[in-house]
């Protein structure tokens, strides 16, 4: 008898395994990359085969057979495959839920990569009727018979009929009925992007700039570069010429942004400048939208491809160049069940393809900054302005000594008044969303505090509610104390309470509130960033989502309300973090050729972290920070690992938390230092106990060789059914 092919699938199960089958009766050609239904347990199941061996750790007549194979040919390609694989042992994630996380959801699901779906369009009769007539009787009729008629004899699939006539079923009801249209089932194919877009022209590149270009463009294999410039200076007109590049060559290139909800301005400027309609990949996408920007770049079609944290998973067959742009920015981070760093992936990613990446930011992590000191990576720097708008001046304002009122010191309101009277427009940068972080009442000291959190409730007065920014936890407002029924107080001040201040102090200014409170409707922030970069809103208030890339010319002043949080922070990276979004907010000032001031509210201006920031601007604040984390053995001068355990009695956790350090002390790998477990900084989290074991080295090859035999070892243990845990490979937040 001839020995059959046994398939190693991935299973979307936390189980770091593959699971063996035999393909299915009759079809002995399976290969990896193609997805298999399987029964698995007592369900039957999608997965994806990632391997093809003649051999198995179960005997032969237990091995189960697949059902079927649901693509003829892989669905993706051996690089896309490795870095699912590259992923899984990495993150030490199990790779059933990498190949998951690394689908789209309907292949995810067992949909053909080419759906059938359902169509409308018009019938003959239809395309004979008399449709100025029906729109005298039947106005919302005709309306949806024109649009079909455009379409043609193709029709148009429901889903972009709901997006052009969201109540298209009701009407198209009577028209069925007539026979005026007709419904069918059909593949889903690549909606043609428009093409008729001219590019337009760009600005000549100055010397670093070309610099920067030629040093990519003369790289060969993979070669990292870190565009390290300031805000304006031109990064992205780097990034425009080497796309360029690759789309003269009719090969693709993948961009990955943070939020393109907070980065309109970036895709249309691609949009326009290269005359091309990129593939979007981003999570306000429908599932269809969604696999057919995946299948245009799996095919080669889509050349520009730009897409937020997961895109970096997406199979480019002709992939040149990759550009992570805004490289420090937190979102590339997963930070639930798959915790990867999409950056980081970029990276293997181009390594492995033997190819450059360009990651671009104006406040580079301490990561790639060492990279570079190590000559690992090539420093691009881009040092001034482009276009000779100048760097915008900062100055402290001593709020220990000035008096504040609702926050704002009196410096900071005049500079307020002149900027607006100059047609100027002013951002205030205050983290802190809602009106007030603490209700207290000051007869019994009583603090309103999440029931479900070690936390404080945050006031919203215009929702008159109290909220908990860690769950969900709501209740409404009360005006007095729960305990003793005094009146209570409200301390500290959020971005509701800084603009109604604002709305008190400067009648008739038109000032636009912008967290994640305020845009929350749909299309709520397309709306205010559109109005806040015309220049309708006079004063911007908002949070961190202020300071991501937007350009705003009429920008002139930038207040920072509360800059102390990140002094004094928990964490090792608070400075680093810190300097990173006041470097950004400023960014925002003077941008074109206004210059730009911006002004900084502390309590404690003789803290070394000011003047650094001052005199030797990010740089000077990065390289402190570097020296200082070299001192201390913190990454990037080690490597770290994170174990979390909730569950919901404390001693769960913790005794997850011991196993997992008994097991590793077991394996007896030196140079891991085990430290823990301890409790998590916010201890309780939404009703549930969280603790922490912290795994520190200078040897990550002993960290990974470590893991590598804790997590299945976990994974067996009985006290593994009482807790939630994960393993963080690099965590950038240790709580
Ligand atoms: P960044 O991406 O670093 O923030 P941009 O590429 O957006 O910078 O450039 C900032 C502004 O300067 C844009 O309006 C851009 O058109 C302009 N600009 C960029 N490079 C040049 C140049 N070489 N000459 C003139 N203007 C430029
Ligand atoms: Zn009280
Ligand atoms: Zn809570």
């Amino acid at each position: 008898m001839t020995q059959e092919s046994i398939l190693n699938v991935a299973v979307n199960v936390p189980l770091s395994r593959l699971f063996d089958y035999l393909p299915p009766a009759g079809n002995s050609r399976v290969q990896a990359g193609a997805r298999v239904l399987i029964p698995f347990g007592r369900r039957d199941v999608v997965g994806l085969v990632v391997g093809v061996s003649d051999t198995s750790g179960i005997p032969f007549p237990q091995i189960k057979r697949a059902h079927a194979v649901l693509d003829d040919k892989p669905l993706l390609s051996d690089e896309a495959l490795w870095l699912i694989r590259f992923t899984s042992d990495y993150y030490h994630h199990p790779i059933g839920e990498v190949a998951a996380a690394a689908l789209p959801a309907l292949l995810r699901k067992g949909r053909a990569l080419h759906p059938r779906v359902e169509f409308i369009a018009i019938s003959d009769t239809g395309s004979n009727a008399d449709i100025e007539l029906l729109a005298k009787r039947a106005p919302k009729q005709a309306e949806l018979l024109t649009v079909l008629a455009d379409a043609a004899g193709n029709g148009i699939d429901v889903e972009a009929l709901t997006e052009a006539l969201p109540n298209w079923r009701r009407v198209a009801k009577p028209l069925l009925q007539k026979g005026l249209v007709t419904r069918f089932e059909g593949r889903a194919d690549n909606k043609d992007p428009v093409h008729d877009l001219v590019p337009a022209a760009g600005p000549k590149l100055n010397d670093e700039q070309q610099a920067a270009v030629t040093a990519v463009r003369t790289a060969s294999g993979f070669a990292a570069f870190l565009l390290d410039g300031v805000t304006g200076s031109g990064k992205t007109e780097v990034y425009l010429h080497l796309i360029e590049d690759v789309l003269d060559n009719n090969d693709q290139v993948l961009v990955l942004v943070p939020e393109i909800g907070l980065t309109p301005q970036l895709v249309s400027r691609f949009r326009s400048r290269l005359g091309l309609e990129p593939a979007l990949l981003h999570s306000g996408l429908s599932d269809l939208e969604r696999l057919s920007a995946w299948r245009r770049a799996r095919s080669g079609e889509a050349r520009l491809v730009v897409g937020t944290r997961s895109a970096v998973f997406t199979p480019l067959p002709n992939a040149k160049l990759i550009i992570v742009d805004e490289e420090h920015d937190h979102s590339f981070k997963q930070q639930e069940g798959l915790r990867y760093s999409a950056r980081d992936l970029a990276i293997a990613r181009a390594n492995h393809s033997a190819i450059p990446i360009v990651l671009g930011t104006a406040t580079p992590t301490l990561e790639m900054l060492k990279h570079c000191g190590d000559e690992n990576y090539t420093h691009l720097l881009l040092p001034r302005r482009a276009g000779g708008a100048r760097p915008p001046v900062m100055r402290i304002i001593d709020v220990s000594r000035t008096p504040t009122e609702d926050s704002l010191s009196d410096v900071l309101t005049k500079a307020i008044t002149e900027h607006l009277s100059n047609n100027g427009q002013v951002l205030l940068f205050l983290n802190r969303r809602g009106f007030a972080p603490t209700l207290i009442c000051p007869a019994c000291g009583h603090v309103a505090e999440c029931r479900r959190c070690d936390s404080r409730m945050t006031v919203h007065a215009r929702a008159q509610q109290l909220r908990c920014h860690h769950c969900a936890d709501a209740r409404p407002l009360d005006d007095t104390c729960s305990e003793c029924g005094s009146a209570v107080r409200l301390l500290g001040a959020g971005t509701e309470r800084l603009e109604e201040a604002l709305i008190r102090r400067l009648p008739g200014r038109t000032i636009k509130r912008i967290d994640s409170d305020s845009t929350q409707r749909r299309g709520a922030i397309d709306k205010a960033l559109s109005e806040a970069t015309l220049g309708n809103a006079e004063i911007l208030v908002g949070t961190q989502m202020l300071s991501k890339g937007h350009h705003f010319p009429k920008l002139t002043l930038v207040g920072v309300i509360n800059a102390d949080q990140g002094l004094f922070g928990t964490d090792f990276r608070s400075d680093e973090r810190m300097a990173q979004s006041i470097v950004q907010v400023s960014g925002r000032a003077g941008r074109e050729n206004i210059p730009g001031e911006v002004l900084i509210q502390t309590a404690f201006p003789e803290h070394p972290f000011w003047r650094r920031l001052i005199d030797g601007g990010y740089a000077g604040v990065s390289a402190d920070a570097l020296e200082e984390r070299a001192a201390t053995h913190w990454p990037p001068y080690s490597h770290l690992a994170l174990i979390r355990a909730a569950a919901h009695k404390r001693v769960d956790a913790h005794a997850f938390l011991n196993t997992a350090k008994r097991l590793s002390e077991e394996v007896s790998i030196t140079d891991v230092r085990l430290l823990g477990p301890v409790d998590a900084v916010m201890a309780r989290k939404a009703g549930r106990y969280r603790a922490q074991l912290l795994l520190q080295t200078g040897d990550r090859k002993a960290l990974h060789a470590l893991l590598r035999q804790l997590r299945p070892a976990l994974e067996s243990e009985p006290a593994v059914r009482r807790v939630r845990w994960s393993i963080d490979v690099d965590p950038i937040e240790l709580f």
